[in-house]
Parts: C-alpha cells; sequence; structure tokens
C-alpha cells in the first residue's frame, strides 16, 4: 500500500515507540488504539502529557508518516503494543492533520541535524488494515490473533541502538582525522637543540593528551559496532529458523 510510494521517495517514515514516560520500557507504552468494531477502524490516542511520542528521527520536521507503537485494546481488553502505520503529514502541504500536534524536541548536546521530534495523538482515526499485522492481526469481528512471537518487534530498535554506536565512531573519526591531519602540518615554535624548523603541534605532550585518548575510543568504538554487528547478524539467523532465545542478550547488550 505504502512501498511504492516510499520507493519514488513521495512520503517519508519515522519509527514513533518512545514516549516521554517510556524509554526502555516499550511494554509501559500509553498511546492507545482502541478497535471500533462499528466502523472498522482503530482510534489512536495520547491519553496523558507522559505517552506523548518523544525522540523519534525525522518526526519533527519531516516526516509524512510514522510507524506508532500503542497499546491494542479490543472491548476494553489490552493486548498489549503493536505497530501501527499513520499518515501524520499532507504529502503536499507537509502541514500536519487534523487532531495531531508534532514539532521539533529543540537543541540537544550533539546530532542537531536531525529532527528528532514529539507527537501527540487526539482520537485520530486509521483503517484496521494500517495495523502492521506480521505477527498479529485483528480480524472484522474484533477478534485478535498471534500469527508469531512478539518479542521480534524489539529487535528493531536494537538494530538502531547499533547503528547508534557505528554512527558514534564514524563521526568521531572523520573529527579527529581533521584535527591530527592539522596537527601535523601545523607548526610552533623552534626545535630548542638548535634547529631552524619550527616544530608540527602533534610533537607536544600536551596536544598528544587531547587527541590520543580518543582516537583509542574511536577503535574501541569500531570494535564494538563490528562485533555488535556480527551478533545481530547471527540473531536474525537465528530468529529466521525460529530460535528467539539470544533477543534478551542481545537487548542487554545493546541497551
Ligand atoms: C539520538 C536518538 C535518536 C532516537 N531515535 C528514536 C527513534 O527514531 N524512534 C524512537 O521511538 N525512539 C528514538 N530514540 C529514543 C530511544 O529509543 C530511547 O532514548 C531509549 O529507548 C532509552 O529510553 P530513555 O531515553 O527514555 O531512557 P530510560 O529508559 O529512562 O533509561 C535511562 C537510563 O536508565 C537505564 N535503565 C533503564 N531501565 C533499566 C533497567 N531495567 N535496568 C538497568 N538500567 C536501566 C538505561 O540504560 C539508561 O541508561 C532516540 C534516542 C536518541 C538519543
Amino acid at each position: 500500500m505504502w512501498l511504492k510510494d516510499a520507493k519514488m521517495l513521495r512520503i517519508h517514515g519515522c519509527y514513533a515507540q518512545t514516549e516521554l514516560g517510556h524509554g526502555s520500557n516499550v511494554p509501559g507504552l500509553e498511546t492507545t488504539a482502541t478497535f471500533d468494531k462499528t466502523t472498522d477502524e482503530f482510534v489512536i490516542n495520547t491519553p496523558t502529557i507522559t505517552a506523548f511520542k518523544f525522540w523519534p528521527g525525522e518526526l519533527g520536521k519531516f516526516a509524512t508518516h510514522a510507524i506508532v507503537f500503542a497499546r491494542l485494546i479490543i472491548d476494553e481488553k489490552d493486548y498489549g503494543i503493536q505497530s501501527f502505520l499513520m499518515q501524520i503529514r499532507d504529502v503536499k502541504t507537509h502541514r500536519l492533520l487534523s487532531g495531531i500536534v508534532a514539532g521539533d524536541i529543540g537543541p540537544k548536546y550533539g546530532f542537531n541535524m536531525k529532527d528528532n521530534g514529539y507527537m501527540a495523538f487526539n482520537h485520530i482515526r486509521i483503517p484496521r488494515n494500517h495495523m502492521l499485522n506480521r505477527y498479529a492481526e485483528v480480524d472484522r469481528e474484533g477478534n485478535y490473533r498471534e500469527l508469531g512471537n512478539l518479542k521480534i518487534l524489539y529487535t528493531v530498535m536494537q538494530s538502531i541502538r547499533i547503528l547508534i554506536v557505528r554512527m558514534a565512531f564514524t563521526t568521531l573519526a572523520k573529527g579527529l582525522t581533521i584535527a591530527i591531519r592539522y596537527a601535523i602540518v601545523r607548526t610552533q615554535f623552534k626545535d630548542k637543540h638548535g634547529s631552524n624548523e619550527e616544530r608540527p603541534i602533534m610533537d607536544y605532550l600536551t596536544h598528544q593528551f587531547k587527541l590520543i585518548p580518543l582516537l583509542s575510543q574511536t577503535y574501541a568504538f569500531m570494535f564494538v559496532c563490528r562485533r555488535l554487528q556480527n551478533e545481530f547478524a547471527s540473531l536474525k539467523k537465528k530468529i529466521k529458523q525460529g530460535d528467539l532465545s539470544e533477543i534478551g542478550l542481545m537487548h542487554t547488550i545493546s541497551s
């Protein structure tokens, strides 16, 4: 339904899981998706301030659509967290759709080119087939059925956490390459042993002290990232074979 437009970059997505009150504790999310049998729709709502979506990248300004994680409620029974695809902005005007409040969370310590955002819903209606139903589904009569193990959904955030480690070391590596190259060509003060040449600032211990520990940290992050990527690849293979036993371990390591 959305893949063609996404591939053509006509629509842009974001991943709206985290809320102001709940980050690590995904089962504690408060956004609700209540099934309305009379209209065959889900009603997506933000019941409290702590239920505001908070942090999703691309949500602040860019995304037209979002995968929204919410508690599935059918006949007042809580079926836990499910994911729903929702349009949040008009694809032509880029204005927020009625009933949705969203924006950029503002300046951060780093990563300021990313429009991490916040979002709340005021009883937004979406068709039943907007619930992502690879692992669980709701039929026209409101019967809920699990089709696989829902733990698999948690692996999405694990891959993002590994990506954050990767971004940390690649960003550090870029900055350090510039700083170290500069320290080798930038010269200050003549050698006190008689040479007329000025010395590269990299020769000075105080300057090395600023750069070398960061360089070793960059390598450490790189090795951690490689290890995590390998572990995640083997986890995905095991999941395909139906073995979910290592999801918990990966969750702990990547947290
Ligand atoms: C740059 C960036 C991009 C992000 N992008 C997205 C995105 O696209 N979509 C999205 O949905 N979210 C996104 N997030 C949110 C991210 O998923 C959460 O920040 C993360 O899940 C942690 O939640 P929290 O920040 O609420 O921290 P908390 O859950 O409050 O945790 C705070 C600290 O307590 C520790 N802690 C928590 N529980 C336990 C426990 N049981 N045992 C031991 N220690 C514990 C944590 O390890 C952490 O150190 C992003 C965050 C950042 C920083």
